[in-house]
């Protein structure tokens, strides 16, 4: 068997030889709580914002000028780090959503009130 646990909303799931963890909320940062609760995650060793979004491939570092042509100009002109998905080819880069995020993920974690 495999080391893998089954997230799900589906509170019918009856697998037998599986682990699985019912997520009752709907709130997504409400479910990412409850698995950072349970699944006791070290997000100190944990890479943020590293997979496609769609294929939940790992992205690959993608050269700015090869994309040039794909992304916003001002993106282009401010922005030298960029991402790319082997399958789906989305480009990705670190803007403010993903300060918005980190920021939103360490209160999540360390804020008690919270909780
Ligand atoms: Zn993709």
């Amino acid at each position: 068997m495999e080391d893998r646990i089954i997230i799900t909303r589906n509170t019918r799931i009856k697998k037998e030889n599986a682990k699985y963890l019912i997520l009752i909320e709907q709130n997504p940062y409400m479910q990412f709580k409850r698995l950072y609760k349970e699944l006791k995650l070290d997000v100190n060793n944990f890479s943020f914002f590293t997979r496609c979004s769609i294929c939940n491939l790992d992205l690959e570092k993608t050269d700015k000028n090869l994309i040039s042509n794909k992304i916003p100009q001002l993106t282009y002109l401010n922005t030298n780090d960029f991402f790319i998905c082997p399958n789906c080819k989305k480009i990705y880069w670190k803007q403010s959503h993903y300060d918005f995020f980190i920021n939103k993920i360490i209160k999540l974690i360390y804020d008690k009130d919270n909780f």
